[in-house]
């Protein structure tokens, strides 16, 4: 769990990653269009010039190919988890921090089980995300609302925090990849918790009132068996 709170941390690296990323292109790309203008301007490229070109397509070929291999995920296989439990695994690893802020989970769990085929670690990871954002957006302490229950061939789970909520204007950039309204925000988190939910075949949503708070539903359809096994 700690690995998953690091990695929520983490995302801020990749952020950097990114921004490395695309500058460390840009400086081959600029050669490359260099030696372009001028074979237009008429200045026939030379064999050295070619092979200087060649050498700046190889530079972005292998630095995307890092970045790729960064990127992709590995095989994942789902299995026929009570999100209940992970869900509780969760918020016993956030607890201490919650305290620090003053902040209290007030749960609402269903006594029924509420089995999701999943990667447990992935769900772990988008409830983080989502519980840290609750958290980040109450300065002050209060309470964050998590329910879970079975609705319709469904899990539902609701988590809903009294913090600074998000404007108009801003909510339709939030999921963005990069964009973020804090200091130090990686604008990644919902990106990649959406992405998450996704591959699980369920849904997230934001509902939000600037200076009232946030309500994010999620929603897993529940267990069938023929998705296990299932590889992303
Ligand atoms: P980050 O947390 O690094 O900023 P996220 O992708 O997790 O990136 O969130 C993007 C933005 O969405 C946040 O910067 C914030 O403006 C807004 N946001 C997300 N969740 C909440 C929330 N519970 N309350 C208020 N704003 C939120
Ligand atoms: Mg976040």
């Amino acid at each position: 769990m700690e690995e998953l709170l690091r990695r929520s941390e983490k995302l801020k690296t990749v952020g950097q990653l990114a921004a490395g990323v695309a500058h460390e292109i840009r400086n081959p790309l600029t050669a490359l269009k260099g030696f372009l203008q001028l074979q237009q301007q008429g200045n026939l490229l030379n064999q050295m010039h070619v092979t200087v070109m060649l050498s700046e397509l190889e530079r972005i070929n292998f630095i995307v190919g890092e970045f790729l291999i960064l990127a992709k995920p590995q095989a994942i296989k789902f299995e026929k988890k009570d999100v209940r439990d992970i869900l509780r695994e969760v918020l016993t690893f956030l607890d201490s921090e919650a305290h620090l802020y003053n902040i209290e989970f007030v749960t609402i769990i269903s006594p029924q089980s509420c089995y999701v085929a999943c990667e447990e670690n992935q769900l772990k990871q988008v409830f983080i995300n989502l519980l840290k954002n609750a958290m980040e957006a109450m300065p002050d302490g209060g309470s964050i609302y998590i329910s879970i229950r079975k609705w319709h061939e469904n899990v539902k789970i609701e988590i809903r925090d009294e913090g600074i909520g998000i404007p108009e204007d801003v909510m339709e950039k939030v999921g963005e990849p990069f964009f973020t309204a804090k200091e130090s925000g990686t604008g990644l988190g919902i990106m990649v918790s959406r992405s998450i939910v996704h591959n699980h075949h369920g849904t997230l949503e934001i509902i939000s009132k600037e200076g009232s708070g946030t309500t994010v539903n999620l929603l897993f359809p529940l267990c069938r068996d023929e998705q296990l096994g299932e590889v992303l």
